[in-house]
């Protein structure tokens, strides 16, 4: 004979299920970028294929592993570079991360270095960009990662808000981003990105900042050139 009780649980029993329970996944965090492609770079089809192909599916996906997915838009527009002076960009997005994709940075924020890329903020812009003449895939860990995920954890990990140190304390800082990167990569690792990029999308929609126009005011990536 079937008791028509209803069955429940003791408490002990209730526990130790609830213990079996996966826990859930945190909602993805969206962070919107905005894709620019430099009309006026002369970008080969291979350079873009394999952009296309690997850098930029390599950063997603590992951002993805600590639940940020990026909510991405793309346009062309123009990377002017009048001698002597700072860039001009086109075609930029408030409230977004701006990654501009282009051959060779320009001279004003490169100085020489044939970096891979660069972050900064520009005329109150959040901008990444990234040139394809040297940017890369994951190669080493702690020392040359993902050019894209680099420049992206610069702005998630607030780094764009502040000027570069200079000398040790600015290495100190590529270094921390190749670890933030590494561990990410290896160990998928990113509880500490995430509510990093959770402050910086509550920061990005705050009211607009006053624009900076300082010279030099590039967050440059110093390491990327090994
Ligand atoms: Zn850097």
């Amino acid at each position: 004979m079937f008791s028509r009780e209803a069955y429940r649980p003791t408490r002990r029993e209730f526990l130790s299920m609830a213990a079996l329970v996966p826990a859930p996944l945190p909602t993805p965090l969206i962070v919107p970028v905005h894709l620019v492609l430099d009309r006026q770079a002369k970008l080969r089809s291979e350079q873009l294929d394999r952009f296309w192909s690997r850098i930029w599916p390599q950063a997603v996906r590992d951002l993805g592993r600590c639940g940020i997915h990026l909510q991405t838009s793309m346009r062309t527009a123009d990377v002017l570079r009048p001698p002597g002076r700072e860039p001009i960009l086109t075609g930029l997005e408030p409230n977004a991360i701006n990654l501009v994709i282009t051959n060779k940075l320009p001279t004003q924020w490169d100085s020489g270095r044939a970096l891979s890329g660069v972050t900064t903020l520009y005329r109150g812009y959040h901008v990444c960009m990234a040139a394809l003449d040297r940017a890369h895939c994951h190669e080493l860990p702690f020392v040359s990662v993902n050019t894209c995920l680099h420049e992206l954890l610069h702005v998630l990990l607030l780094d764009v808000f502040e000027d570069r140190p200079k000398g040790l304390l600015g290495q100190a800082r590529e270094f921390r981003i190749d670890t933030y990167a590494t561990l990410l990569w290896l160990f998928h690792e990113g509880a500490a990105i995430r509510n990093a990029a959770q402050i910086y999308v509550d920061r990005m929609r705050a009211p607009v900042q006053k624009p900076k126009f300082a010279p030099g005011y590039a967050v440059t990536c110093s390491r990327d050139s090994m």
